[in-house]
């Protein structure tokens, strides 16, 4: 077994009371399933807190591998990798939603996994995901299946003629979805090759005032932390910029966050999580989606808190005590998207910019290369 056992008691003793027997200690390790943006930056808060950190990505470039003690480069559903990987670690977690789940049920016991297999399985898949709100009594947009023209036009109908059609897998930043219209055939012809290509749900055409997102905690002794929403602005399907705080009512802010409770007490989470949600006009809650990690709408709490959500998620799956996420100031976090990178001389030369780059070395449209957060006088 890794870590454990031969280790000094010196520093058995720096983190914890010593009868907590699910924490990590210095110098284990924590094991991460992809090697992105992501997962670099919870590298870099486990190196912080004194852990070790083995990550598995299918591509030897990926940015995590630059701050990592131990490489495996593989597939993600590459049994013996995954073994090796946990051979490595003392426990595993993972940057993205859309690790295959019967890769990471092999593992069995072998190894803890947090957030846990069924919280990644409810997140893989939209319909799982909006039934899984349903039966929680949290409000989404109307949804309907759609799995051909038949059922696509039918919902259309229900949704009031307009919606958006979404993959129920593998979609994200805006990708697998089309916004259709029964007044627009180009978007109908889209639409319809969606969904004979792969099982959808057609979801109503939410008429928001604006969308915020709540980052939350819970550990493994039941506590919960809850991050101050952000007001996140996309374009194309893709974050460009969270605002701290977000211009909603403390009415909003309080049912965002019991929201946050519920969403993480149904799934007995452990780590952190990212809820995304649709604000009315009437400051009624819709929520989007859920991930079972941290979240670029999370990024600003590094540059305006004491502890990031990188640390909190890595304090959670290690078993230690979760931090206070009070905001030490107002910011405003850009994303630093494709050509966007021409600006990074004029960032440094900022003093209320807290930039962070990804170390990917070729820059593409639409690829996330990094981001800066602008701290502001409080209001
Ligand atoms: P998603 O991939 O579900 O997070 O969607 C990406 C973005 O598309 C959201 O943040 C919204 O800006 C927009 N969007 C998604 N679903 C809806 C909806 N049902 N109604 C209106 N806008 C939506």
């Amino acid at each position: 077994m890794p870590g454990g056992a031969n280790r000094p008691r010196a520093l058995v003793s720096l983190l914890l009371p010593e009868n907590n027997l699910l924490a990590l200690h210095p110098g284990d390790t924590v094991g991460i399933v992809g090697g992105g943006q992501l997962g670099r930056m919870l590298a870099i808060a486990a190196a912080r807190l004194g852990f070790q950190t083995a990550i598995l990505d299918p591509q030897p470039d990926s940015p995590a591998f630059q701050v990592t003690n131990h490489k495996i480069v593989a597939a993600y559903d590459d049994s013996k990798a995954l073994h090796q990987l946990a051979s490595l670690s003392d426990v595993i977690t993972y940057e993205f939603e859309n690790v295959p789940v019967d890769a990471l049920s092999k593992l069995g016991n072998d190894i803890k996994i947090h957030p846990s297999v069924q919280a990644l399985e409810t997140s893989q898949d939209r319909l799982v995901e909006k039934n899984f709100f349903q039966k929680s009594g949290i409000a989404t947009a109307l949804f309907f299946e759609v799995d051909d023209d038949n059922s696509l036009n039918t919902t259309l109908e229900q949704c009031g003629g307009q919606g958006i059609l979404k993959t129920r897998r593998f979609g994200y930043d805006g990708k697998g979805q089309v916004r259709v219209s029964t007044t627009d055939p180009k978007s109908l012809k889209s639409a319809l090759e969606l969904a004979t290509s792969a099982p959808c749900i057609l979801e109503g055409l939410v008429d928001f005032g604006c969308e915020i997102s709540i980052i939350a905690a819970r550990g493994h002794d039941g506590v919960i932390a809850t991050y101050d929403p952000a007001e996140n602005v996309h374009r194309d399907g893709i974050l460009r910029t969270s605002t701290v705080p977000a211009n909603v009512s403390t009415e909003t802010i309080k049912k965002a966050t019991n929201i946050a409770g519920q969403v993480l007490e149904a799934l007995e989470y452990v780590g952190v999580i990212g809820i995304e949600f649709f604000v009315m006009r009437d400051g009624a809650l819709l929520v989007n989606e859920f991930a079972p990690r941290v979240h670029n709408s999370g990024h600003w709490t590094e540059a305006a808190c004491a502890v990031s959500q990188f640390e909190q998620h890595i304090r959670a799956i290690a078993g230690l005590p979760l931090a206070k996420t009070h905001r030490l100031n107002d910011c405003r976090m850009e994303n630093l998207i494709g050509d966007d990178m021409d600006e990074v001389p004029e960032i440094l030369s900022k003093s209320d910019a807290v930039l962070h780059l990804y170390g990917k070395s070729e820059i593409r449209a639409g690829r996330k290369m990094g981001h800066v957060t602008y701290l502001c006088p409080q209001s």
